[in-house]
Order: structure tokens, then sequence, then C-alpha cells
């Protein structure tokens, strides 16, 4: 059967209990936290700190992500937020941006090198079940890489007398291999990077962690398995493989419209609208499915009203009985609830282990 499945932060948080949902992001940046970078996180907490205290209360109650709109929102208006200058919010973004790569960071290295199989292994079966198989995709809302951590330690399909592929994801995008250092920058063989089609499909809606946007080149280049990739980025520690340009990270909150000023994510974005629609099975695994993500609810509605093969939705979240109406609002009488205890039970209850190819 054709079967997507789209993941959000709670099937992270269900695989590794340190990752933090989208309600506990913002407590913990604020509150008390022992840091990977002292120095300079520590300014920007106290930064940040210093700017929450001084928004009206009810903005003071917006989670991580409403917040970060509502700073993006400003910025593309033009317009201060309260007492803060554009310039301000300016900061308070990229200060919002680094805090959150920092925790991912530390949730995803948390574990010594020597962990990580074990770490990862609930999802060996999804792995397997995609590698190479048109009929199985991945879409995600998340940008940590925990399919990637996976991918490279349970692929069944590498065979051990050949080299270990540069990449173990099809992320449906083109992409370059290769960055520069800024202290030391030279020109770099920036290598594209073509999607093998034995690898898993993971098309990563808003972005990830290790992709790095070079607005001059219009190109993201890809730095390996690196969960601080784009806080160096945004530290300004690497600089474009061909250009020598400052880095932006590749992260979209969500949100209302924001796709398009990323057209970078365009065909990540149409790769998975064309999955969807061709889908016959959909299963939900920690996603929240929030009302104000519009660009989401309208990439599943769009794909479920062009589609004529959808047959089944199954939602697997431990609040599930809340989420429920919010997808009958899209898929109506197809949605199910998966009654196992979680994301990491149904892996191993519901996806069988593929034989190797
Ligand atoms: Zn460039």
């Amino acid at each position: 059967m054709r079967t997507v499945y789209f993941l959000g932060a709670g099937a992270s948080k269900a695989i590794d209990s340190t990752f933090p949902l989208a309600s506990e992001l913002l407590p913990r940046i604020l509150g008390p936290w022992e840091g990977r970078d002292p120095d300079r996180l520590g300014l920007v907490r106290d930064y940040l700190r210093k700017f929450h205290r001084e928004l009206p209360e009810s903005v003071r109650r917006l989670d991580f992500e409403s917040l970060l709109g509502l700073v993006e929102a400003a910025l593309w208006a033009d317009r201060p937020l309260a007492s803060h200058s554009c310039a301000d919010l300016e900061e308070v973004r990229k200060g919002l941006l680094y805090s959150l790569f920092i925790m991912l960071a530390q949730a995803e290295t948390g574990v010594p090198d020597d962990m990580v199989f074990e770490k990862t292994e609930p999802l060996a079966s999804l792995i397997r079940q995609c590698e190479g198989n048109p009929d199985a995709t991945i879409i995600t809302t998340n940008y940590d890489l925990l399919i990637e951590y996976a991918a490279s330690e349970h692929m069944s399909n590498w065979v051990p007398t050949e080299p270990l592929p540069e990449n173990p994801i099809n992320y449906g995008l083109g992409i370059r291999y290769g960055v520069g250092l800024s202290s030391s920058w030279e020109a770099l063989n920036c290598k594209p990077y073509t999607p093998d089609e034995k690898q898993c499909v993971c098309l990563k809606l808003h972005g990830s962690v290790n992709w790095l946007y070079c607005p001059q080149c219009s190109e993201t280049d890809w730095m390996g398995i690196r969960p601080l990739g784009a806080a160096e980025a945004l530290a300004e520690l690497w600089k474009c493989c061909k250009c020598g340009n400052k880095y932006q990270q590749l992260i979209v909150p969500p949100g209302i419209g924001k796709s398009p000023v990323y057209p970078v994510l365009k065909g990540v974005w149409n790769h998975a609208s064309n999955r969807l629609e061709q889908a016959e099975c959909i299963v939900f695994a920690g996603f929240s499915l929030r009302q104000d993500d519009m660009d989401i609810r309208n990439l599943l509605l769009l794909a479920n009203t062009n589609s004529q093969s959808l047959r089944e939705v199954i939602l697997v979240d431990p609040a599930a009985d809340d989420l429920l109406p919010r997808y009958k609002g899209i898929y109506g009488s197809l949605v199910q609830i998966y009654r196992g205890r979680d994301w990491k039970t149904y892996l191993d209850e519901c996806i069988p282990i593929r034989p190797r190819s």
C-alpha cells in the first residue's frame, strides 16, 4: 500500500525523550539550562529574556513558534513590535533560532557515538521500509537529524565492501556538498549531490539544521549529519563553498504563507504534494496539525481534494482524541486512531522489517 509517514515533533520525542515539544521550547530557552556554548549562548539568552520581559502580557503567553512568527511578520512588514525596532527584532530572530539549534543539537548529540545505533533502533523498521521503495515516503516538519542518524545506522542495502554513501537520505531537493570555513575561506569543489533511488525519501518541509542556503548562488549546501551546522552558520563560522558568501539557515517556522519566501524549498513541497496525492494511507505521528499552520493545512487539504486513492488516515499520538476534530476537518471519516501506546510501539507493531533487497 502506498504509504506516507508524516512526522511532527512528537515523533522525535517518542524516540528520544530529551527532544523538546513546541510548548516546551520557549520555557527551556528562557529558563535554567546548561548550554554547550556558554559564552555566546549566555549572552543570547540574556538578550532574549530582557526582550521577553518587556513584551505585553498577551504576547508573552505565545509559544516559541508563534513568537518567532510574530517577530518575522513585524520584520516583513517593516514595523516595530511594542517598543522594539526592526534592528532589535532581527537580533531577536537570530537569537531565537540560535537557541533552538543549540537545544536540538544537545538532544541529538547527548548520547555517546557508540549508542546512536541503539537509540535509533526503533526507527530501523521505518528506514528499511522506505529504502528504495517508491511506495513508502517520510514527510516531516522536524528540523532535527534523527531520521538521518537512523538511516546511516540502519541502512539495509549498503554492501559493506562499498564506501558508505555520503548522504543516506534522498531529500527530494537539489543540493551541493561542501562548505568552506570562514577563517580560511577558499573556493572548494562543491560536489553536486544526486539523490539516490536506493535511499530513503525524507521530505523536510520546514528545512533542516544541516542545510545551509547561499542567497548569492541560490543553492542549498549540505554539510553532513551535523546538528550544529545551522547554529555555526548563524555564528558565521562557514562560508559558501563556491562564492564565499555568508550562509543563511534554511529553517521555516510554521505559519501563514511562508513557504514562497524560501523558493529553494518549493521542490520539496511539490514532491510532498505528489506523494500525498498518490498515497493510499497516511500515518500522522506526533504531528499536532496546528490551526495557525496554514501552509501545512493547505498542503494536506489540496492533496486530499486531488487524491483518488486515499483509503485511510491513521493518527499515532498520545493526544490523538484531542487532535481528532482537526484531522476530521480535512479527512472526514477516513481518520482512525491507533490505540497502541505511542509511535515507538507503532513502529514495532505495525511496520514489518523488509527483507534485504
Ligand atoms: Zn554561494
